[in-house]
Parts: C-alpha cells; sequence; structure tokens
C-alpha cells in the first residue's frame, strides 16, 4: 500500500542504534529524506552508511546529546538547512539510568527530564510552526510500556514518560486542526543493546549470564518472544503514513501481549 512518504523530511533523535535507527531506516525504506542524530559520530556515520547501501538515501546526519538545548537547537537548523524543513519528527530517546526510587540521586532525575520529557517538548516546539504552516506534520514519541504499567527498577522511565504521554495528548488538541498529529508508540521488550545492557545487570544481581535472562523475559512474554526493533519500527511507519492521517493523540504499545491492563 503507497504510503504517501515519499520525499517527507524526517528527522529521528537518538537514531544511531536499536529502535531509533530501525525507524530511520523503516522511512528511508519509503523514500523520506531522513535526518538522524545521536551523541556519537562513529555510530552516526556507521548507521548512514547502512541506509545509503539498502535505501539508496543518504541520511543528514548530525552529533546532538538530547541532554543539551543548545544542540537540538543546532540539529533542527542543520536538518532545515539541508531539506527545508521537517515533516515527520520521530521523538526516540537513550533510555534513562535504571535504578528504585532509593538509589537515584538528584542528578539523575534532571538527566532523565531533560533527555526523555525536554527532548520532546523542545524538538517539538522547533519543528511545529513550519508543519502548521504547510498544514501537514507528524510527531511520534518513542516511550515505553512502562507508561501502560510501570516496571521494576525502572522509577525514571515510569516517571518521566508518564510526562510524554500527558504532553503528547495535551498537544494533539491543539494542533489537530493544522492536520498534524501527535502520537506514541510504547515497545515492549526488544532485542537492543538497551535491552542486553539491562539484561548484563539483571543477570549480575541474580548470578544468571545475560542469555539466560533474555530467555526468562522472553517467557513473560504471550508471544512467548523478544520483539526485533524493525517491529517497533513498522507500528511508527503507519503512524506516518497517510492510512493513519485519522489518528492522533494515542498510544499503541507494541509489547507481543505483555501489558496486563484492558487499554
Ligand atoms: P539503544 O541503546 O539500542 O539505542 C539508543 C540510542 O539512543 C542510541 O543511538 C544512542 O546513541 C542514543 N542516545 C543515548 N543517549 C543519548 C543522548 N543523551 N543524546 C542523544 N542520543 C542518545 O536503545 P533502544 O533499545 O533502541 O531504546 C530506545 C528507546 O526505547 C529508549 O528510550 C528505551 O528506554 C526505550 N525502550 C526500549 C525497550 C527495549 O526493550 N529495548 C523497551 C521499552 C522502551
Amino acid at each position: 500500500m503507497e504510503s504517501g512518504l515519499r520525499g517527507k523530511v524526517a528527522l529521528i533523535t537518538a537514531a544511531s542504534k536499536g529502535i531509533g535507527k530501525a525507524v530511520a531506516e523503516a522511512l528511508a525504506s519509503e523514500q523520506c529524506k531522513v535526518a538522524i542524530c545521536s551523541r556519537t559520530k562513529s555510530d552516526l556515520v556507521e548507521a548512514s552508511k547502512v541506509i545509503k547501501e539498502k535505501y539508496s538515501v543518504d541520511p543528514l546526519w548530525c552529533i546532538c546529546d538530547l541532554n543539551k538545548n543548545s544542540d537540538i537547537e543546532r540539529t533542527f537548523e542543520a536538518t532545515v538547512k539541508e531539506y527545508g524543513k521537517v515533516d515527520i519528527l520521530v521523538n526516540n530517546c537513550g533510555g534513562p539510568v535504571p535504578g528504585y526510587f532509593s538509589e537515584l540521586e538528584e542528578k539523575d532525575w534532571d538527566n532523565a527530564y531533560d533527555q526523555v520529557l525536554m527532548s520532546v517538548v523542545r524538538f517539538s516546539k522547533l519543528v511545529l510552526p513550519d508543519m502548521m504552516n504547510n498544514e501537514w506534520g507528524r510527531i511520534i514519541n518513542v516511550t515505553s510500556i512502562s507508561v501502560k504499567q510501570p516496571i521494576d527498577n525502572l522509577m525514571l522511565s515510569n516517571s518521566l514518560r508518564a510526562g510524554v504521554i500527558g504532553f503528547a495528548k495535551s498537544l494533539s488538541t491543539e494542533v489537530g486542526k493544522h492536520n498534524i498529529t501527535v502520537n506514541n508508540v510504547a515497545p515492549g521488550l526488544t532485542l537492543t543493546h538497551r535491552l542486553y545492557e539491562l539484561a548484563v545487570l539483571e543477570g549480575k544481581e541474580n548470578n544468571k549470564s545475560h542469555e539466560e535472562v533474555l530467555a526468562d523475559m522472553a517467557k513473560r512474554v504471550p508471544m512467548h518472544r523478544l520483539a526485533g526493533p524493525e517491529e517497533i519500527a513498522s507500528v511508527v511507519l503507519f503512524l506516518a503514513s497517510k492510512q493513519a492521517s485519522y489518528v492522533t493523540g494515542t498510544t499503541i504499545q507494541v509489547d507481543g501481549g505483555f501489558t496486563k491492563g484492558l487499554m
């Protein structure tokens, strides 16, 4: 089915690895003009190379620490200089540090606030004026199933991602009249570098190998397996596409049935 995305400009944050990179690949596969950012130049160069080889789309890459407003502004300006506008903003981020409340310090909260919530707020503020002028836009936030069901040991994710959902819902009601949709995708257990790190940590705590931890995680999912990052990306792609033109203010979990709530 034709997605209507050919030639649209997509800016994907934290996109040198994992889910962000898979989203960039999915949008490039539809011949979007793609801009990606993250902190590490070598990872960005590698991700761009892969995307160019697979989809003949040469991404713009920008070094950007999502905790820094100046980096966010520079990334937005570079994208607009290269492509003239941003049609699709995908707000992904690095996962905030794990930990229970008793283990976290004030600076952990500050970092998570900047990266998880304020990066979404800041990028959205920058892209919205053009989206409104063009009467077309998509803002899609990659969050976590922690917005449906808090996860043990992820106090920061559980707390700050809820703010992203509240922001997105409120924004969707403000900008809907401009044909701009705002939605969230909430991934479940997805096999990426982030999950690998969490499995190593949990393995150390429980005297298990990370392979055992990952296998145990998979057993907790009704589908009895972890997601691939491309399975999260395909839902982001749907939300960006013309097929999702009347979908806004929603949070779609992509979790193999992991969350237990009815809605
Ligand atoms: P990942 O570790 O594979 O990739 C994270 C990306 O974020 C990398 O490109 C990294 O360079 C970038 N990044 C990290 N900190 C950054 C910063 N300060 N500024 C800019 N870029 C930064 O992680 P992933 O598994 O793809 O996860 C992506 C997001 O989805 C995370 O927020 C994670 O918490 C969330 N999530 C992941 C899972 C999972 O099971 N993998 C489940 C639910 C939610």
